[in-house]
């Protein structure tokens, strides 16, 4: 390590499970962490879907630092084969390693990031740039505070910025105005919330894991208040698609989610709406009126309720001042969206990556997490972990480690079209990468070894 970079200080944005992965490599690596986190525990986000069981086990949630920092406190780590709810995530982990590791002193809850930049300079100015203190503004219960930091890591998630239900990614018309007959992301249906949706018509709109979900979940609640319908409202005309890779998905919890899945909706349990772009949406009487296409006529549905699971995009907001490079489409670091771009890969088989990938023109700023991720949907946060584990290396001026990778991700099987016999069998896109190309599946290899670009299967 280059020890003039010894005790630098990284802010790190968001105590989720990456913010603090990283805080807990920076104390590892002799720096010196502070997160700010705008809940009132770490955790904060994973909190919001405590209900949720997670599709992967233990063994993938736990950050090796993290472990390290918990293992020194005598704590008494989980079961790793079994698979912990949001719940279990915060209570057995998050929490434990927020409150009752070394980490206690450098993570502070209530402080809420409202603006970053670098001292003495806007974000025209140029010369000396790179070697100016960031400043980061917060809001804490005493007012607004400021702090300066050598690097910043921003792992604020994308939970509070959901989709809005619009097709178009707009709002539909009249969603706000609406706004009480409607949630976002996924509602505990069967606890908390259960009241709002016993007997009534809900609608779910998505087709990602949290559409899934949720689906089940409702599909649970009939069977206890037979009252209650069902309507899947998809975007798409390939209700499979959300049916998951099965038993190709090296997380067994998420494959099984698929199968059982797709077995309720052959059995007739849930009305599916395919094709449906959502523009407009408007009471009728008691209901909601779901309009695609138009306000008055055409094609609708009415029901009670209205759950809205079209995935997340991140705040970039409170990022002004900095100099970011975004992908376009995908609103990620430009070098990750050709990883994990739908349009390319028809497999959200990701392969790892770090600080490389993530460095921004502002030096010394890294996204991480979920965020990192923008609005490309599987994240997992074992990636997140060996993001962090790269990018704290890298400002320690360890350019070795930070190259490295020290993660092997499981495969998802999931191919947005079967698997042919032009694709080959028993894996995803046609098998497992060969170990010389860099690509997410067999499929993709082959492309790129011919000098193209994509998977080739989409
Ligand atoms: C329902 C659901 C189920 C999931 N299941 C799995 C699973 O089984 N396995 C898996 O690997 N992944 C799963 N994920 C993905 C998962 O969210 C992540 O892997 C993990 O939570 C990402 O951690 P993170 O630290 O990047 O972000 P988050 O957990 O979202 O944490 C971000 C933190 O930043 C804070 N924050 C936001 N804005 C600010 C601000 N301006 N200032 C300060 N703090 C801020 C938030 O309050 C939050 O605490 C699931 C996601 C959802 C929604």
């Amino acid at each position: 390590m280059d020890m003039t970079n010894a005790g630098k200080t990284i802010a790190i944005i968001g105590a989720g499970p990456v913010g603090l992965a990283a805080a807990a490599h920076a104390l590892e690596r002799g720096l010196h962490p502070i997160v700010l986190e705008a809940g009132s525990h770490a955790g904060h986000a994973v909190r919001q879907w405590s209900h949720v069981r997670m599709f992967s086990p233990w063994n993938y949630n736990i950050d090796k630092a993290s472990d390290a920092l918990l293992q020194g406190s005598g704590w008494n780590g989980p079961d790793r084969e079994l698979y912990p709810t949001g719940a279990e995530l915060v209570e057995r982990y998050l929490e434990p390693l927020a409150e009752r590791t070394r980490l206690k002193e450098h993570v502070h809850t209530n402080a809420r990031v409202l603006s970053v930049g670098r001292v003495g300079f806007d974000k025209v100015k140029s010369a000396g740039r790179e070697n100016a203190p960031f400043e980061i503004r917060y809001q804490s219960g005493k007012g607004p505070q400021t702090m300066r930091a050598d690097a910043v890591i921003d792992a604020s998630g994308t939970w509070n910025a959901p989709n809005p239900a619009g097709v178009n990614g707009l709002e539909a018309i009249g969603e706000a105005a609406n706004a009480p007959r409607i949630a976002y992301g996924m509602p505990d249906v069967l606890g908390g919330q259960r009241a709002r949706y016993a007997n009534k018509v809900v609608a779910v709109l998505g087709a990602g894991h949290s559409a899934v979900g949720t689906i089940l979940d409702l599909a649970k609640l009939k069977d206890a208040e037979p009252d209650t319908q069902l309507v899947w409202l998809l975007r798409g005309d390939h209700p499979e698609k959300s049916f998951g890779g099965g038993a190709s998905d090296k997380l067994a919890a998420r494959g099984e989610l698929g199968k059982v899945f797709a077995q309720l909706i052959s059995s007739g349990g849930v009305r599916v709406e395919t094709g449906f772009w959502l523009t407009h949406i408007s009471p009728a009487g008691t209901q909601l009126r779901l309009g695609a296409g138009s306000a008055c006529c055409g094609r609708h549905v009415h029901v009670d309720e209205l759950i809205v699971a079209t995935g997340f995009r991140p705040d970039l907001s409170f990022l002004r001042e900095l100099r970011i490079a975004l992908d376009p489409a995908l609103e990620c670091p430009p070098s990750l969206a050709p990883l994990i771009d739908p349009n390319l890969h028809s497999c959200g088989t990701v392969r790892p990556h770090g600080a490389r990938e993530l460095a921004q023109p502002e030096s010394g700023f890294y996204f991480a997490g979920m965020k990192s991720y923008g609005r490309a949907p599987t994240f997992l946060m074992m990636t997140g972990y060996e993001q962090v584990r790269s990018i704290v290396a890298d400002i320690a001026g360890d350019t070795e480690a930070a190259e490295r990778v020290e993660l092997v991700l499981p495969e998802t099987g999931v191919c947005s079209r079967p698997v042919t016999a032009s694709s080959g069998s028993g894996s995803c896109c046609g098998g497992p990468v060969p170990a010389e190309v860099d690509a997410c599946c067999k499929q993709e290899a082959d492309v790129k070894v011919a000098g193209a670009k994509g998977c080739g299967c989409s």
